[in-house]
């Protein structure tokens, strides 16, 4: 870094820098302890379907009891372990753990899709898919009982290989949705070539509806998307009433968000489950 700058330009020593990378080293040791001793948890959003209010399915949260710093949100510690290379063991976690957690509510009559997020490390991993399978063999589980989200840019990808690693996890019975949507690049020829059965809508546009035109017009250009494609679409980050209406109206399928419920612990998803 002080070399691109230039000889003549004199570095100096700067403390936030230095502090953040020091900050990254012990998160990052910290990581690898947390995987050790169980310091790790999935917490359930619940995911509704506008139509009859159903619950039709969770997405899975990864959170991180952390010694000193209490519950940690994904944000403050994901893109360390992305950096880090620690993501492809925590990934592997929160994908076994996920199963477990299907297998005992399938045990108990609670059919309900478990929605996994995907690192793109994971998902450009070599072998992914096998171990994926050898995973699904181990736990007992049916590749039905979850989905994958994976966001746009993954699949921005080289598309051949892209839609044989998709076909792959497809013919592991597991459902392919796309996160985060809008905020990509991806193509609508891109998408259409491949076997994605859900899309959610952003959070960011969905905050803006309806009153911002803009937002209101790329959340309807997606519900259309997804219709025309046979895609069903979720709203993520459902907080308001109006919200709701607006997403409802435009006959948006599924919504998420803190409007129906947070993301709870297993117990309490299975105690809001059984309240309604
Ligand atoms: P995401 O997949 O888009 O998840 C949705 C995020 O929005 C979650 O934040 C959720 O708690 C939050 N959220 C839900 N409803 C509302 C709402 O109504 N209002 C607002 N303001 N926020 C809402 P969270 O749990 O902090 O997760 C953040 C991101 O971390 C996730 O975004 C996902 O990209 C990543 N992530 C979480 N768990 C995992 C994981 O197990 N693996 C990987 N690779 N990434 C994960
Ligand atoms: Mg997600
Ligand atoms: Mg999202
Ligand atoms: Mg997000």
């Amino acid at each position: 870094m002080a070399k691109a700058r230039g000889r003549a330009n004199v570095q100096f020593f700067d403390p936030v820098v230095a502090s953040a990378a020091y900050d990254a080293l012990v998160v990052e040791s910290q990581l690898a302890q947390a995987l050790e001793t169980g310091a790790f948890e999935l917490h359930y959003q619940p995911q509704l379907r506008s139509g009859d209010g159903r619950l039709v399915g969770v997405e899975a949260l990864i959170r991180w009891h952390h010694p000193e710093r209490g519950l940690l949100l994904p944000d403050d510690f994901i893109p360390v372990a992305e950096e880090r290379r620690l993501m492809l063991p925590i990934g592997q976690w929160v994908l076994r753990e996920a199963m477990r957690c299907a297998r005992r509510w399938h045990a108990q009559g609670l059919e309900l899709p478990i929605s996994v997020n995907l690192s793109s490390m994971q998902f450009q991993q070599r072998g992914f898919v096998d171990s994926l399978a050898e995973l699904l063999r181990q736990e007992q589980v049916n590749g039905a009982w979850l989905e994958l989200e994976l966001t746009e840019r993954m699949l921005m990808d080289d598309l051949d290989e892209v839609k044989a690693t998709l076909a792959q996890l497809k013919a592991l019975g597991m459902r392919i949705s796309v996160d985060d949507f809008g905020t990509g690049y991806s193509s609508l020829g891109h998408l259409k070539e491949l076997p994605i059965d859900k899309v959610k809508i952003d959070r960011s546009f969905v905050q803006d509806v309806p009153q911002n035109a803009d937002a209101a017009a790329i959340v309807q250009a997606i519900v259309q998307l997804g219709r025309s494609l046979g895609m069903t679409v979720i709203a993520e980050g459902v907080e308001t009433e109006a919200q709701e209406r607006f997403l409802r109206e435009l006959g948006c399928e599924e919504l998420q968000g803190l409007r129906i419920a947070p993301p709870l612990s297993e117990a309490d998803l299975q105690l809001w489950a059984s309240r309604r």
